[in-house]
Formats: structure tokens, C-alpha cells, sequence
């Protein structure tokens, strides 16, 4: 595994971290490397825990709103904080940082208690007919967050939410790189009257996320395939439940009925913003023939109206910095892979001179699975387009991969588009639209195949902070029932002829 210095480029001096400002370069601040305290915050969490669980649903839900109402009123700072850390626009933090979180704080609110709910099941065995079956859920106790660097509050405050709401307390390990915002809303949760040692923000490289898989009771990570990968395992050896949100190659299929201006304008959003440092980009597009002329002129011309430059105010600027240093050579060297193999770069196509960490919106026309930007997670700014005879080969193509995030279909013919959303093996699918789903706290987000274990979001996004407890109460009846020991041969022969009548028909 990479060191955190090989990573980012400012290795741990003297316990601290030193994190950058994408856009220059310049350094805006340090946090601690807490490591090594990891077990100590992990056992003052657990001796939080039963006093957080015990305040109840309604109880915890009036703590988040709390901390939702200092999230908004602190919104400028917050997105200005993700600015400078990220590199991404203000825009782009305020919308999906800010909002979509204190969206997802008001979803888990208004919703945990009725997922958390005791549920009565009616018995139907007879073995069991006339007892009580209860199903509750309890929490599993001290949960660890692992967060990536491409969403600060989002993904990783985001994560929280229903950790806690399940009545769980929380150490979340934010990305090395981009820790300086997760702290603000960790310090937000305080400050709003939440509780001590409920939800604690342990800064630090790798080695402090291997640590908080070493000492939590359930473990909720975000982040490269490679790391879950490690993650899992640990998690495995330690029995311990793991949900993993992991990386992508997120296909794009353009039918040729496709009202190919939003098809255009969706790719633009949705492959560069962030500078495609999105999990579920849109990384790779796959058009059929009749359409293929038409998009790359409708795309390229789209691509080349955008703005780049160092992020400041609303809209001053569309495409920002690239927050991990390595990426940018990952970025380059699949577009120098893609020329080689002959694919034609039409816009963009080069990091721009310095300061800061800066490539230029891309687009590659002629591509095909010979090339790297076609089969791995470019995390960057390019747009790879593949003209295709068919949605035949277009579905074969998009599952051509190990990963299976999200994918989109984009088509006038809605039947058509759910029907091949049906076909791609991917966690997520959308129909003339894409990554606006995961703003969809309702249903499932997650991926399959490599892209992840688990899912957030839906009833399942809070019951995995939870373990089950099925409950059996048997009303006062029988002095014993007729199948209890001692054993008897009439009951025996009963039991036999039920069998064969019932089951053996
Ligand atoms: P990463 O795997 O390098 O790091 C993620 C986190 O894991 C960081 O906090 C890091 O410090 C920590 N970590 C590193 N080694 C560890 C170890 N041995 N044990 C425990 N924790 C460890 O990923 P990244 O570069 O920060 O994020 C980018 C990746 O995340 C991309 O692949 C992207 O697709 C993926 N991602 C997925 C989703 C999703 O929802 N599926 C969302 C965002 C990002």
C-alpha cells in the first residue's frame, strides 16, 4: 500500500499532518496523526454509548436537528473550508456537500423510527402457531467511519447520520488529505449539544483506519477497491460486520434516439464535475453509430465553454483543482494510453502549468477497451467515447468490468432505457439521468461486484448499523407440548402423516 507521504506528497513530521490547498499548492494547515490514540477514543465512545442509545429515536433525532441547523447556518464557512481542501468549486460544496447532508440529516430524522420499529411477524409454523415473534433492532455500538478525500461531509458526516440515529456512537477517520472540514462539523456536533465522546474525529493516515478496524464493533468504508479489499479482510478476521463503498468505472450508453443535448450537457455534468473525482462519474461512453458525430461535436463544444481555474465565490469559476496529487498522473497517463492506441483527444488533454494541481477537461473520441481509460477508474477529468454498432454491444461493453457502481441509459424511449438499465450489472441505474440519484435517501446506494459490499441510503442504509433480536413469547397454555420429550409413538406417527400431507404433495 502507498505511504501517505508517496499519497499526498507532505509526509507525518512530528505527528502532524500537513494538508494543501490543491488550487496553489500552498499549505492551510496541519491536523494530528492520532493513530496511536485510536483504542482510547474508540473505549471513550463505548462508555458513551448507552446513555446516547438510551435518549431514544426521538431523543437523538432532536440532537441531529440540532446539529443540521448549525450545519446551514455555518453553510459559507463549510463550502469555503471544502474549497480550499478539495480544490472542487462553491458551488459544487455548498449543493452537494452542504445540502445534500443536511437533506440526509432531515431523511434520517423524520425516518429512523419507523425503520427502527419493533416488527411484530405473525407465526405460521406449526410448531410455533400462537406465539408472539417480535423483530427488534439494537445497535451494534461503537461504529468507525473511514472516509475518502473526494467528499469530506458528504460521505463521510454523512455516513454518521444514521450510525447515530440507530443509537451508535461514531469515530470517523477522514481522508489524510482532506481532514480539515470533517473536524469543522465534528466540532459542529458539540457546539450544537451534542454529547461528548458520541461522535469523535480521529485525523490520521491509513495506519489510523487500520486501527479503528481493529477496535470498533462495525466498520463503514469508503474508498478504493484496493483498501476495502484490506479492510474486509481485517474485518473479516475479527468477525466484526463491514460496508464497503468502493471504486468505479461508470458506464454511459447514448442510444441514437437520444435527445442528445441533454445527453451532452448530462455528461459534462456528471464525468467532470469535481474534476471527475466522483465515484459514480461517468466514466467512460458508449454511443450507437447514427448518434456518434453528432455527440462528440455537441460535447466537445460544451467542454471547450468551460471555465477552469482557481475556485473562489459562486460562480467564479466551473472546473477546479484535482485534490490528490498521484491522480494527476493517473489522468495523464491514461490519456497518453488512449493517443497511443489511437484515440483522438479533441479538447483538453494536458495538466496545466502551475500553481496547483490543474488538468484540463478532456475529451476522447475513438476509444475503445484496448485502453486503460476505458477499464480503470480514471478519478479525473476525461470523457472516453466509443462508437458502438448496437445497445447490444453497448450493454456488453458496460459490463465489461470488474466494477459495478452506477450506470445511465439515455434514450427517449423510457421503456427501452429501463429495460437496458435492467441489463448492466450495476448497483445503481439511471434512465436520462445519473449520479443525482444518490440525493435519493429512499432507495439503496451501493455497488456490486467490486464496487462494493452493502449499501447506504433506504431501510437497509440504517438497519446495517444495527443488530437484529428476534424475540419469542409463548403465551401460557399447554403443560407441555405434544412434541417435547418424552417421546411417543402415536405423536411420532401424527407428525408423520402431517408431513406427507403437507410437504409431501
Ligand atoms: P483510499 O482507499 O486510498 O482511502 C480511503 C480511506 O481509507 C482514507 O481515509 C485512508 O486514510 C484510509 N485507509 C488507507 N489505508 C487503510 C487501511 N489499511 N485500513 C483502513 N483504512 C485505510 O481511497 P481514496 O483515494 O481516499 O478515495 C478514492 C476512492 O474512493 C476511489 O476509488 C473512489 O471511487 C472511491 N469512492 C467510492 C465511493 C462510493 O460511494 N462507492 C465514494 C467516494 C469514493
Amino acid at each position: 500500500m502507498s505511504t501517505h507521504a508517496e499519497l499526498s506528497g507532505t509526509p507525518i513530521l512530528d505527528g502532524s499532518i500537513a494538508v494543501d490547498d490543491p488550487a496553489t499548492g500552498a499549505i492551510i494547515g496541519h491536523v494530528p496523526d492520532m493513530a496511536h490514540e485510536v483504542p482510547t477514543l474508540v473505549a471513550r465512545a463505548k462508555s458513551a454509548q448507552a446513555a446516547w442509545a438510551a435518549l431514544g429515536v426521538k431523543g437523538r433525532a432532536d440532537v441531529i436537528a440540532s446539529w443540521r441547523r448549525w450545519l446551514v447556518a455555518n453553510r459559507k464557512e463549510l463550502a469555503a473550508s471544502t474549497v480550499r481542501e478539495t480544490g472542487t468549486i462553491y458551488e459544487e460544496a455548498l449543493i452537494n456537500e452542504v445540502y445534500l447532508t443536511a437533506a440526509g440529516m432531515s431523511f434520517w430524522e423524520k425516518r429512523a423510527e419507523a425503520m427502527l420499529g419493533d416488527e411484530r411477524v405473525p407465526a405460521r409454523n406449526p410448531f410455533v402457531l400462537g406465539r408472539k415473534l417480535i423483530v427488534r433492532q439494537r445497535p451494534l455500538g461503537v461504529v468507525g467511519v473511514i472516509a475518502p478525500w473526494n467528499f469530506p461531509i458528504l460521505l463521510g458526516v454523512g455516513d454518521t447520520i444514521p450510525a447515530l440515529m440507530a443509537g451508535n456512537t461514531v469515530v470517523i477517520k477522514p481522508s489524510e488529505l482532506t481532514p480539515l472540514t470533517t473536524r469543522m462539523v465534528a466540532d459542529g456536533f458539540r457546539a450544537a449539544g451534542g454529547p461528548e465522546d458520541v461522535f469523535i474525529c480521529a485525523t490520521g493516515d491509513g495506519r489510523a483506519g487500520a486501527a479503528l478496524v481493529d477496535h470498533v464493533d462495525m466498520i463503514m468504508f469508503t474508498g478504493s477497491t484496493a483498501t476495502g479489499r484490506r479492510v474486509a479482510a481485517r474485518a473479516g478476521e475479527r468477525l466484526i460486520p463491514c460496508s464497503l463503498e468502493l471504486g468505479g468505472k461508470d458506464p454511459m450508453i447514448v442510444c441514437a434516439d437520444a435527445d442528445l443535448d441533454r445527453a451532452a450537457s448530462g455528461a459534462v455534468q456528471w464525468g467532470l464535475t469535481r474534476s471527475g473525482q466522483v465515484c459514480m462519474s461517468v466514466e467512460r461512453i458508449y454511443v450507437e453509430a447514427p448518434a456518434y458525430e453528432p455527440f462528440l461535436a455537441k460535447l466537445t463544444e460544451r467542454v471547450e465553454a468551460l471555465r477552469q481555474g482557481a475556485p473562489g465565490d459562486a460562480g467564479s469559476t466551473d472546473i477546479g483543482a484535482m485534490t490528490m496529487p498521484k491522480q494527476m498522473e493517473i489522468v495523464a497517463a491514461h490519456v497518453a494510453d488512449a493517443r497511443e492506441k489511437g484515440a483522438r483527444v479533441l479538447t483538453g488533454g494536458a495538466a496545466l502549468s502551475g500553481p496547483g494541481r490543474f488538468f484540463a477537461p478532456t475529451v476522447i473520441a475513438d476509444a475503445d477497451h484496448s485502453m486503460d481509460c476505458m477499464r480503470d477508474e480514471t478519478f479525473g477529468p476525461t470523457l472516453p467515447v466509443m462508437k458502438v454498432s448496437g445497445t447490444d454491444e453497448a450493454i456488453g461493453l458496460a459490463n465489461d468490468t470488474t466494477y459495478g457502481l452506477s450506470a445511465s441509459v439515455w434514450t427517449k424511449d423510457l421503456a427501452k432505457g429501463e429495460a437496458l438499465a435492467r441489463r448492466i450489472h450495476a448497483g445503481t441505474a439511471a434512465v436520462n439521468d445519473a449520479n443525482i440519484m444518490f440525493a435519493a435517501r429512499e432507495v439503496p446506494f451501493g455497488g456490486a461486484r467490486e464496487s462494493g459490499v452493502g449499501a447506504r441510503h433506504g431501510v437497509g442504509g440504517i438497519r446495517k448499523y444495527c443488530e437484529s433480536q428476534t424475540i419469542m413469547v409463548t403465551r401460557l397454555g399447554l403443560k407441555r407440548d405434544i412434541s417435547w420429550l418424552p417421546a411417543n409413538r402415536r405423536v411420532t406417527r401424527l407428525f408423520d402423516r402431517v408431513l406427507s400431507r403437507i410437504y409431501g404433495r
